[in-house]
C-alpha cells in the first residue's frame, strides 16, 4: 500500500490539482465533552486558508453536524469576500461549493416519522439523564457523551428500535447514535465535489469516526486518492481499509501545516 510521503511525491509534488478533505470533530477539533464548544484549532485554520487560497488546492470539510453549524465553526478561513470551502453537512446529504450554491443529495424526509423520532428521541433523553437530541433537517441525532456509560447500551438499543419502526437508517458514531431519513454519506458527499474538480485532481480525505467510512472508500479507491484515519480509544480501526493512520487530530493539522507550505512552495515557483 502506497505510504503519505510516496503519495506526496507522486501526486502533491506532481503538480496535479489537490482535494483536501476533512471531517470536523476528532479530525480538526477535539472531541470535547460539549459539543457545542468543539471549534477549529488555529493552526487548523490558518492551514485551511493557506490551502484554499493556493492555486490548484481545493478544501472540503465534510461533517454531520448542520450547516449553519458547521460554517460558524469555519469562520475565518476566507480571505476575502468568498468563502473557499467546499462544505458538507448532515452526513453529506448537503452539498455548498464555494459560489455558495447548496446541492442537497437526498430528498426530504417523511414529516410524521421524522417528528415521530423527535418525540421518542426526547423522550428518551429525558428518561437517559445527560443524553441530548439534535434534530436536523434529515436525521435525529441522540448524543450520550455525558449519559453513565452503563446505562449506554440501554439507550442506544431503544433509539435504534425507534429508527427501525420509523424507517429511519442508523448511523453509529462516537458517542451519538443518529436516525437517519434518505441514502444520504460521507462518500457520496465526496464523489459529488470530486465530479465538479478537474478529472485529474488527487484527493486526500481525513476521519475518525464510522461515519468517515465511506469517504474513505472513495478516496482509497480512486486513482490518485489517499484514505487517513485518525486513531482514538472510541475508533481504533475503521470497518473498510485505510492507507495509514494519525495518532490525533494535532497530527492531521501537522500535515496540513506542511501540505500548505508544499503549496505556497509551488506557487513562488510557479510566479518565478
Ligand atoms: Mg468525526
Amino acid at each position: 500500500m502506497e505510504s503519505l510521503d510516496g503519495w506526496i511525491d507522486r501526486v502533491v509534488l506532481g503538480e496535479r490539482p489537490i482535494l483536501v478533505a476533512s471531517d470536523f470533530d476528532g479530525t480538526l477539533a477535539e472531541i470535547v465533552e460539549d459539543r457545542d464548544r468543539a471549534c477549529l484549532d488555529d493552526r487548523a485554520r490558518a492551514s485551511l486558508r493557506a490551502l484554499s487560497a493556493a492555486p490548484g488546492f481545493h478544501v472540503a470539510v465534510l461533517s454531520g453536524r448542520s450547516l449553519i453549524d458547521l460554517r460558524s465553526r469555519l469562520s475565518g478561513i476566507a480571505t476575502g469576500a468568498r468563502d473557499p470551502l467546499w462544505v458538507s453537512s448532515d452526513h453529506g446529504a448537503i452539498v455548498r461549493d464555494p459560489s455558495g450554491e447548496l446541492e442537497t443529495l437526498v430528498s426530504d424526509p417523511p414529516r410524521t416519522q421524522h417528528a415521530a423520532l423527535v418525540e421518542r428521541a426526547r423522550e428518551l433523553a429525558a428518561l437517559f439523564g445527560g443524553a441530548r437530541v439534535e434534530a436536523k433537517a434529515r436525521s435525529v441525532a441522540l448524543h450520550y457523551r455525558a449519559v453513565p456509560a452503563p446505562k449506554h447500551a440501554a439507550l442506544t438499543k431503544a433509539f435504534r428500535i425507534a429508527c427501525a419502526a420509523q424507517r429511519a437508517t442508523v448511523l453509529d458514531g462516537r458517542r451519538v447514535v443518529e436516525g437517519c431519513f434518505g441514502r444520504a454519506d460521507k462518500g457520496r458527499a465526496l464523489s459529488h465535489i470530486l465530479a465538479r474538480l478537474p478529472a485529474n485532481v488527487g484527493v486526500l480525505y481525513c476521519g475518525d469516526d464510522a461515519t468517515d467510512e465511506p469517504a474513505f472508500a472513495v478516496a482509497r479507491q480512486h486513482p490518485f486518492g489517499h484514505a487517513l484515519h485518525v486513531v482514538s480509544d472510541e475508533r481504533l480501526t475503521p470497518s473498510v481499509d485505510v492507507n495509514g493512520w494519525l495518532a490525533r487530530p494535532a497530527a492531521w493539522i501537522d500535515l496540513l501545516e506542511t501540505l500548505a507550505s508544499l503549496a505556497t512552495a509551488r506557487r513562488s515557483r510557479d510566479a518565478g
